[in-house]
Protein backbone atom coordinates (compact mmCIF):
# COMPACT_ATOMS: atom_id res chain seq x y z
CA UNK A 1 0.00 0.00 0.00
CA UNK A 2 1.46 3.34 -0.95
CA UNK A 3 1.55 5.71 2.55
CA UNK A 4 0.78 9.03 2.43
CA UNK A 5 2.15 10.54 5.57
CA UNK A 6 0.94 14.23 6.60
CA UNK A 7 1.00 16.63 9.19
CA UNK A 8 -1.84 17.79 11.63
CA UNK A 9 -5.30 17.56 11.81
CA UNK A 10 -6.78 14.61 11.42
CA UNK A 11 -9.98 13.35 11.80
CA UNK A 12 -9.56 9.84 13.48
CA UNK A 13 -7.07 9.21 15.93
CA UNK A 14 -6.41 5.70 17.19
CA UNK A 15 -4.61 4.44 20.93
CA UNK A 16 -3.14 1.36 21.47
CA UNK A 17 -4.00 0.36 25.00
CA UNK A 18 -1.32 -1.70 26.49
CA UNK A 19 1.77 0.12 27.63
CA UNK A 20 0.30 3.31 25.77
CA UNK A 21 -2.61 4.51 27.52
CA UNK A 22 -2.08 2.50 30.31
CA UNK A 23 1.98 1.40 31.78
CA UNK A 24 1.12 -2.40 31.97
CA UNK A 25 0.45 -5.25 29.48
CA UNK A 26 -2.81 -6.51 30.66
CA UNK A 27 -2.14 -9.79 29.95
CA UNK A 28 0.81 -10.07 32.53
CA UNK A 29 -1.16 -8.60 35.08
CA UNK A 30 -3.45 -11.61 34.59
CA UNK A 31 -0.91 -13.69 34.59
CA UNK A 32 0.51 -13.43 38.20
CA UNK A 33 3.19 -16.07 39.41
CA UNK A 34 3.70 -16.75 35.19
CA UNK A 35 4.02 -13.45 34.40
CA UNK A 36 7.87 -13.49 33.60
CA UNK A 37 7.08 -16.52 31.26
CA UNK A 38 4.30 -14.55 29.61
CA UNK A 39 6.52 -11.14 29.37
CA UNK A 40 9.23 -13.30 27.45
CA UNK A 41 6.37 -14.33 24.88
CA UNK A 42 4.70 -10.98 24.25
CA UNK A 43 8.14 -9.24 23.98
CA UNK A 44 8.81 -11.55 21.14
CA UNK A 45 5.98 -10.65 19.49
CA UNK A 46 6.04 -7.04 20.37
CA UNK A 47 9.62 -6.76 18.81
CA UNK A 48 8.06 -8.66 15.26
CA UNK A 49 10.16 -11.45 15.96
CA UNK A 50 6.94 -13.87 16.18
CA UNK A 51 3.42 -13.39 14.81
CA UNK A 52 1.17 -12.23 17.42
CA UNK A 53 -1.35 -15.17 16.74
CA UNK A 54 1.99 -17.81 17.89
CA UNK A 55 1.16 -16.41 21.20
CA UNK A 56 -2.11 -15.32 21.37
CA UNK A 57 -3.43 -18.42 22.41
CA UNK A 58 -0.97 -19.90 24.28
CA UNK A 59 -0.75 -16.89 26.35
CA UNK A 60 -4.40 -17.30 27.52
CA UNK A 61 -4.40 -21.19 27.77
CA UNK A 62 -1.94 -20.80 30.51
CA UNK A 63 -3.56 -18.20 31.97
CA UNK A 64 -7.13 -19.00 31.67
CA UNK A 65 -8.28 -15.81 33.44
CA UNK A 66 -11.74 -16.01 34.96
CA UNK A 67 -14.47 -13.48 34.78
CA UNK A 68 -13.38 -12.39 38.01
CA UNK A 69 -9.73 -11.86 36.58
CA UNK A 70 -10.92 -10.06 33.84
CA UNK A 71 -13.08 -7.31 35.63
CA UNK A 72 -10.34 -6.49 37.77
CA UNK A 73 -8.01 -6.02 35.33
CA UNK A 74 -9.97 -3.59 34.14
CA UNK A 75 -9.82 -1.73 37.26
CA UNK A 76 -5.74 -2.02 36.94
CA UNK A 77 -6.04 -0.81 33.95
CA UNK A 78 -8.02 2.37 34.97
CA UNK A 79 -5.54 3.02 38.19
CA UNK A 80 -2.10 2.98 35.86
CA UNK A 81 -4.02 5.79 33.16
CA UNK A 82 -0.91 7.53 32.17
CA UNK A 83 -1.36 11.42 33.21
CA UNK A 84 -3.60 13.59 30.61
CA UNK A 85 -4.93 10.67 28.91
CA UNK A 86 -8.56 11.72 29.85
CA UNK A 87 -7.56 15.13 29.75
CA UNK A 88 -6.22 14.46 25.91
CA UNK A 89 -9.31 12.60 24.67
CA UNK A 90 -11.60 14.86 25.74
CA UNK A 91 -9.11 17.71 23.85
CA UNK A 92 -9.59 15.73 20.74
CA UNK A 93 -13.31 14.95 20.82
CA UNK A 94 -13.91 18.95 21.55
CA UNK A 95 -12.22 19.38 18.59
CA UNK A 96 -14.85 16.78 16.51
CA UNK A 97 -12.23 13.71 15.98
CA UNK A 98 -13.20 10.69 16.15
CA UNK A 99 -11.15 8.84 19.31
CA UNK A 100 -10.85 5.37 19.23
CA UNK A 101 -8.76 2.54 21.39
CA UNK A 102 -7.61 -0.60 18.85
CA UNK A 103 -5.98 -3.17 21.53
CA UNK A 104 -4.94 -6.99 21.32
CA UNK A 105 -5.85 -7.28 24.72
CA UNK A 106 -9.21 -8.34 26.36
CA UNK A 107 -12.57 -6.32 25.05
CA UNK A 108 -14.26 -5.82 28.28
CA UNK A 109 -11.47 -4.17 30.46
CA UNK A 110 -10.25 -2.17 27.56
CA UNK A 111 -14.05 -0.84 27.49
CA UNK A 112 -13.77 -0.11 31.11
CA UNK A 113 -10.52 2.36 30.19
CA UNK A 114 -12.76 3.83 27.38
CA UNK A 115 -15.60 4.60 30.00
CA UNK A 116 -13.24 6.01 32.36
CA UNK A 117 -11.79 8.60 29.69
CA UNK A 118 -14.59 9.26 27.67
CA UNK A 119 -14.17 7.15 24.92
CA UNK A 120 -17.52 5.68 23.14
CA UNK A 121 -18.37 2.00 23.40
CA UNK A 122 -18.49 1.88 19.41
CA UNK A 123 -14.91 3.10 19.24
CA UNK A 124 -13.46 0.11 20.89
CA UNK A 125 -12.03 -2.62 18.85
CA UNK A 126 -10.64 -5.76 21.01
CA UNK A 127 -10.48 -9.13 21.79
CA UNK A 128 -13.57 -10.15 23.56
CA UNK A 129 -13.63 -13.86 25.70
CA UNK A 130 -16.28 -16.42 26.70
CA UNK A 131 -16.94 -17.83 30.36
CA UNK A 132 -19.31 -20.18 31.64
CA UNK A 133 -22.12 -19.46 34.06
CA UNK A 134 -19.59 -19.82 36.94
CA UNK A 135 -17.03 -17.35 35.34
CA UNK A 136 -14.55 -20.05 34.36
CA UNK A 137 -12.64 -19.43 31.12
CA UNK A 138 -14.04 -21.06 28.59
CA UNK A 139 -11.98 -19.23 25.48
CA UNK A 140 -10.91 -16.54 23.53
CA UNK A 141 -12.72 -14.84 20.35
CA UNK A 142 -10.30 -16.51 17.73
CA UNK A 143 -11.82 -14.74 14.66
CA UNK A 144 -11.04 -11.58 15.79
CA UNK A 145 -8.16 -9.85 13.30
CA UNK A 146 -6.82 -8.27 16.63
CA UNK A 147 -5.77 -11.83 17.95
CA UNK A 148 -3.63 -12.16 15.05
CA UNK A 149 -0.77 -10.45 12.88
CA UNK A 150 -2.05 -7.60 10.89
CA UNK A 151 -4.93 -7.60 12.45
CA UNK A 152 -4.65 -3.91 13.40
CA UNK A 153 -3.83 -2.77 9.90
CA UNK A 154 -7.28 -4.21 9.31
CA UNK A 155 -9.23 -2.77 11.91
CA UNK A 156 -7.26 0.28 11.30
CA UNK A 157 -7.74 0.50 6.97
CA UNK A 158 -11.52 0.44 7.82
CA UNK A 159 -11.18 3.15 10.22
CA UNK A 160 -9.56 5.44 7.65
CA UNK A 161 -12.26 3.87 4.71
CA UNK A 162 -15.00 5.16 6.99
CA UNK A 163 -13.51 8.51 7.08
CA UNK A 164 -14.06 9.17 3.70
CA UNK A 165 -13.78 12.89 3.05
CA UNK A 166 -12.32 14.01 6.37
CA UNK A 167 -9.04 14.34 7.27
CA UNK A 168 -7.03 11.56 7.43
CA UNK A 169 -6.06 8.62 11.02
CA UNK A 170 -2.97 9.06 13.56
CA UNK A 171 -2.17 6.20 15.58
CA UNK A 172 -0.65 6.38 18.77
CA UNK A 173 1.42 2.77 19.95
CA UNK A 174 4.08 1.26 21.31
CA UNK A 175 4.22 -2.16 19.45
CA UNK A 176 4.91 -3.72 16.44
CA UNK A 177 1.66 -4.86 15.90
CA UNK A 178 0.52 -1.22 16.29
CA UNK A 179 3.49 -0.37 13.54
CA UNK A 180 1.55 -2.87 10.83
CA UNK A 181 -1.19 -0.60 10.73
CA UNK A 182 1.52 2.23 9.43
CA UNK A 183 0.46 2.05 5.74
CA UNK A 184 -3.15 3.52 6.43
CA UNK A 185 -1.92 5.82 8.81
CA UNK A 186 -0.90 9.55 7.83
CA UNK A 187 0.91 9.88 11.06
CA UNK A 188 2.53 6.80 13.37
CA UNK A 189 3.57 8.45 16.75
CA UNK A 190 5.82 5.43 18.16
CA UNK A 191 5.54 6.06 22.27
CA UNK A 192 7.62 5.37 24.49
CA UNK A 193 6.56 6.59 27.74
CA UNK A 194 6.23 3.02 29.23
CA UNK A 195 8.65 0.85 26.50
CA UNK A 196 10.74 2.54 24.13
CA UNK A 197 10.93 -0.16 21.17
CA UNK A 198 13.92 0.82 18.71
CA UNK A 199 12.18 -0.86 15.92
CA UNK A 200 9.16 0.83 16.11
CA UNK A 201 10.63 4.49 16.82
CA UNK A 202 12.83 4.06 13.62
CA UNK A 203 10.36 3.15 11.34
CA UNK A 204 7.60 5.81 12.95
CA UNK A 205 7.02 9.73 11.62
CA UNK A 206 7.80 10.50 14.69
CA UNK A 207 8.15 9.61 18.42
CA UNK A 208 7.09 10.62 22.11
CA UNK A 209 9.42 9.32 25.38
CA UNK A 210 7.63 11.60 28.03
CA UNK A 211 5.12 9.42 30.30
CA UNK A 212 2.18 12.29 30.10
CA UNK A 213 -0.09 12.05 27.54
CA UNK A 214 -0.02 16.06 26.80
CA UNK A 215 3.24 15.93 25.36
CA UNK A 216 1.16 14.42 22.18
CA UNK A 217 -0.85 17.04 21.88
CA UNK A 218 1.42 19.11 19.93
CA UNK A 219 1.76 16.06 17.59
CA UNK A 220 -2.10 14.98 17.27
CA UNK A 221 -3.19 18.46 16.55
CA UNK A 222 -2.75 21.48 13.95
CA UNK A 223 -1.67 25.12 14.97
CA UNK A 224 -4.85 26.22 14.97
CA UNK A 225 -6.24 23.56 16.50
CA UNK A 226 -3.70 24.16 19.36
CA UNK A 227 -5.04 27.66 19.17
CA UNK A 228 -8.52 26.72 19.52
CA UNK A 229 -7.59 24.76 22.37
CA UNK A 230 -5.98 27.12 24.26
CA UNK A 231 -8.77 29.69 23.91
CA UNK A 232 -10.99 26.84 25.91
CA UNK A 233 -11.18 27.48 29.08
CA UNK A 234 -11.63 23.26 29.66
CA UNK A 235 -8.54 22.72 27.38
CA UNK A 236 -6.36 25.77 28.35
CA UNK A 237 -4.53 23.93 31.02
CA UNK A 238 -3.39 20.90 28.89
CA UNK A 239 -1.72 22.95 26.46
CA UNK A 240 0.03 24.54 29.12
CA UNK A 241 0.81 21.53 30.12
CA UNK A 242 2.17 20.32 26.78
CA UNK A 243 4.15 23.59 26.25
CA UNK A 244 6.11 22.77 29.61
CA UNK A 245 6.85 19.32 28.68
CA UNK A 246 10.37 18.38 26.54
CA UNK A 247 9.80 17.50 23.08
MG1 LIG B 1 0.99 -1.76 23.43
Amino acid sequence: MHRAPAPPPYGTIVFDCDSTLCSIEGIEDLAGERAAEIHALTERAMRGEVPLESVYGMRLDMIRPSATDVEALGRRYVATLLPNVAELTAALRSLAKRVCIVSSGLLAPVRAVARAIGVEPRDVFAVDVRHDSSGAFLGFDASSPLARAGGKLAVVRTLAAGVGAQPPVALVGDGATDLEALACCARFVAFGGVEHRAPVFAAADVGCDVADFAALLPLLCSADELARLARDPVHAALVTAARALPH
